[in-house]
């Protein structure tokens, strides 16, 4: 579009950002009947996108509902593998809390995929869009306000190029180029640490169940893979991941048994190690004049809690519920509805992941009684658990539609 035509958004929505919430959004927008453009600065395949990597994503009960409401779990399902037991403690300290599906009457609470093979089927699903106009690799270099919408700068193998949109939504991830636009403020917290994801061969079975163990040095996660493998998460204070990165495999599994102990044996067969720096980022605010902020872009929790797609999916399958249902994407009404709807499971998640990491990791040996006897009464006492086993599925505040299913 010639950029100084006449401003003509004609209801479009523009994503940037084709990540995992950018390119959920897409597809569950398609589905609806809406006319989207999706931007996306990697290439359109699974190896060239920064976060389809080999992160394993523990994917929660509600967002599995998610993603096979807008035909990708079909394509993925094969890959995942059921979470049907969660066992979370704290080294050296008594009590721990256990979830278990059966005793909660579901089949699973959750499923661990690669984040690659969710990108990939992610990928096959956005082929099959049937309006979807896709720009890949393209990136959003600039934004002008109109009185009806924003006229986005878009940059293309084959120049620049100009797109109005009457609802702009900023998928981009942590450093979201959208919100600095927008001139919104982030709450940003360093945890100091490093985490550092792999997958191990345990010696015995992990038979389904996922551990997330706490310690004076960082928290630890063992997820099980398909083919008896596990998604090993090992944090490190971030002046330490220097040495941990110079390890040989040998001295990484020492580590990694250190620090998770012998609960399945021996660890071997340690793949490629990824670090990543954990930082918390929080938009003070979703939404501005018909702009919206979704995934990462609007929060990015710390990992180990394993919410930050699972609430960012929500996000986006939120946000598609009530554009579907509206006859302006971005109207005031619709949007102050969408920040409305989000906050009660945006904040609680944010704080819950933030708080479980800070507390569950002080060194402080008096907090040591009241975190054993917190543990077990989430072990014990029945409402207790039912609540944590309605958050850990992804059941929070007032949920997406596409995510309900039968409520715990
Ligand atoms: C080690 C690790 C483990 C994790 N484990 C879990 C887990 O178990 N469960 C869970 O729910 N979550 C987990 N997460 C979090 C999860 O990976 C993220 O929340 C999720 O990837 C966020 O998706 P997103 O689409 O919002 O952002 P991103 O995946 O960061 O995507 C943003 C996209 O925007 C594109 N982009 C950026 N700028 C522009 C621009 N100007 N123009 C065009 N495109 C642009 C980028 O190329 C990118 O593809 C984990 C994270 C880490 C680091």
């Amino acid at each position: 579009m010639n950029p100084s035509a006449p401003f003509d958004a004609n209801g479009n929505i523009l994503i940037v950002g084709g990540g995992l919430v950018g390119a959920s959004l897409a597809i569950a927008l398609d589905a609806a009947g809406c006319r989207v453009t999706l931007v996306e600065a990697a290439a359109p395949r699974a190896d060239a996108q920064p976060s389809y990597d080999e992160r394993n994503l523990a994917l929660a009960r509600a967002t599995v509902n998610g993603l096979t409401a807008i035909g990708v779990w079909p394509l993925v399902a094969a890959q995942a593998t059921p979470i049907r037991h969660i066992h979370v403690s704290r080294a050296g300290e008594f009590g721990s809390a256990r979830l278990d599906a059966a005793r909660h009457g579901v089949d699973a609470l959750g499923w661990t995929l690669p984040a690659r093979e969710l990108g990939a089927g992610l990928l096959r699903r956005l082929d099959r869009c049937e309006r979807l106009v896709r720009l890949a690799p393209a990136s959003l270099i600039g934004l002008e306000k109109h009185p009806e919408g924003w006229r986005a700068q878009v940059k293309t193998g084959q120049g620049i190029q100009s797109i109005d949109a009457a609802l702009l939504v900023g998928a981009d991830g942590t450093e979201s180029f959208v919100r600095a636009q927008l001139g919104i403020d982030v709450d940003t917290h360093d945890y100091q640490q490093t985490l550092f994801v792999c997958t191990v061969t345990p010696e015995r079975d992990p038979a389904h169940r996922a551990w997330e163990r706490f310690s004076d040095e960082g928290p630890i996660a063992m997820l099980p893979l398909a083919e008896r493998r596990c998604g090993l998460v090992l944090t490190v204070a971030s002046d330490q991941a220097a040495d941990v990165t110079a390890l040989d495999d040998a001295g990484f599994l020492a580590l990694a048994q250190q620090r998770f102990g012998w609960r399945l044996g021996k660890l071997t067969r340690p793949g490629k190690r990824h670090p990543y720096a954990i930082r918390r980022v929080a938009a003070r605010q979703l939404i501005a004049s018909r702009a919206v902020l979704v995934g990462n872009a609007a929060q990015t929790v710390h990992p180990i809690g394993a919410q930050g797609f699972n609430l960012g999916l929500r996000d986006a399958l939120t946000l598609a519920e009530l554009v579907a249902d509206a006859a302006d994407p971005g109207s005031v009404a619709l949007l102050e509805r969408y920040a409305a709807r989000r906050a009660p499971d945006r904040e609680g998640t944010m704080a819950m992941s933030h708080d479980l990491v800070r507390l569950a990791c002080m060194p402080q040996p008096l907090l040591a009684p009241f975190r054993s006897l917190a543990l077990l009464a989430y072990d014990r006492v029945p409402p207790l658990q039912r609540a944590l086993a309605r958050r850990g599925m992804g059941f929070r505040g007032e949920p997406p539609r596409a995510v309900l299913e039968r409520l715990p």
